[in-house]
């Protein structure tokens, strides 16, 4: 006898907490592509992305929150915040991540922003594995008394993935009932192109240090996909790192190009195993002085709305 099809549900779920806390891992584990910029600074999550997980039944649509900025002092900083408000906009799931490592401030941020939160949440207590399981209780009793919840979920996202996806089941009662949002097929409503300066910019804060990437913005002046003198695929880049000053086009290059060559060539192995063809990437540097205030660079890096 066949069973009845259980109703379809779909939703958006956003994943909220300050940088660090490790919630680009806990998305790609729970979408199983890797989709956002994955970096022990804080801040690389800039920009809202978007993960797709479409099942026989359902439809969830993640998106993972860039870190709050207080006093924001760049336009820049301000486009993040608009970002973070509109989730709290659009949400029919919040999952809001906290490190079990943080500190303990009444001042958090996400203890602020969550006040204005009026879908249901699942409170995510991360890095579980490092810290003493006896202190977990304790931990996650302030954190409870403080922001507002339906749920608690303890987890390793980096360590046991696997465990993340029970999570899913947890989701999966909050969405509502309803037909998808995008086709089944559909990872992502992002451009190849985004995820290919969201590598490179990962590269950037994997090889230099300090300011520099923070100084730095990608922009993928052309993506071409083609195929080579014997006909395989090949996806033809061209891309720019904006820089703030001089010195810094400099450092980025390196003595005789040596380490942008290398930057783009760890670069260039990613892209090519992310969009599966091979890739040519050339990459330059340019002095923009003053895209972290500037519009139409903002609208260009996709800071817009
Ligand atoms: P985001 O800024 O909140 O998106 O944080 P990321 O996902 O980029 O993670 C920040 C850092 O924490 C990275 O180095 C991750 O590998 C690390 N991380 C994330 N989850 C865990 C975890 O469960 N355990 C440990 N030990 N590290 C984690």
């Amino acid at each position: 006898m066949k069973e009845e099809p259980t109703e379809f549900k779909s939703g958006f779920v956003n994943i909220i907490g300050r940088p660090n806390v490790g919630k680009s891992t806990l998305m790609n584990a729970l979408v199983g592509e890797r989709m956002s910029i994955i970096s022990h600074k804080p801040q690389t999550t800039r920009h809202r992305i978007l993960g797709i997980l479409s099942g026989e039944n359902h439809q969830i649509v993640f998106s993972d929150t860039p870190g709050y900025v207080r006093d924001p002092a760049y336009k820049m900083h301000q486009a993040m915040n608009r970002y973070v408000e509109g989730t709290l906009e659009d949400a029919d799931l919040m999952l809001a991540v906290v490190d079990l490592t943080d500190s303990l401030e009444e001042d958090h941020p996400l203890i602020e922003v969550m006040q204005a939160n009026r879908a249901p949440v699942i409170l995510i207590f991360n890095k579980k594995d490092k810290v003493e399981p006896d202190a977990i209780p304790a931990i996650a009793d302030w954190w409870k008394a403080r922001i507002q919840h339906t749920e608690v979920c303890i987890i390793s996202a980096l360590k046991e993935p696997e465990e993340s996806k029970a999570l899913l089941e947890l989701i999966l009662k909050y969405l509502p009932v309803g037909p998808a949002y995008f086709p089944p097929d559909q990872l992502t409503d992002r451009p190849e192109r985004f995820f290919v300066s969201e590598i490179i910019r990962e590269k950037l804060f994997h090889q230099y240090s300090d300011e520099i990437p923070y100084s730095c913005e990608v922009g993928i002046e052309s993506y071409k996909e083609t195929t080579t003198k014997t006909g395989e695929p090949l996806a033809r880049i061209y891309a720019v790192i904006f820089v703030l000053r001089e010195t810094q086009k400099g450092i980025i290059l390196g003595k005789k190009g040596m380490a942008i060559k290398k930057m783009a060539t760890a670069a260039r192995k990613e892209i090519e195993e992310f969009i599966q063809m091979k890739v040519f990437l050339e990459v330059t540097v340019k002095v923009r002085g003053n895209w972290r205030d500037n519009d139409a660079m903002l609208q260009r890096f996709g800071y817009g709305n």
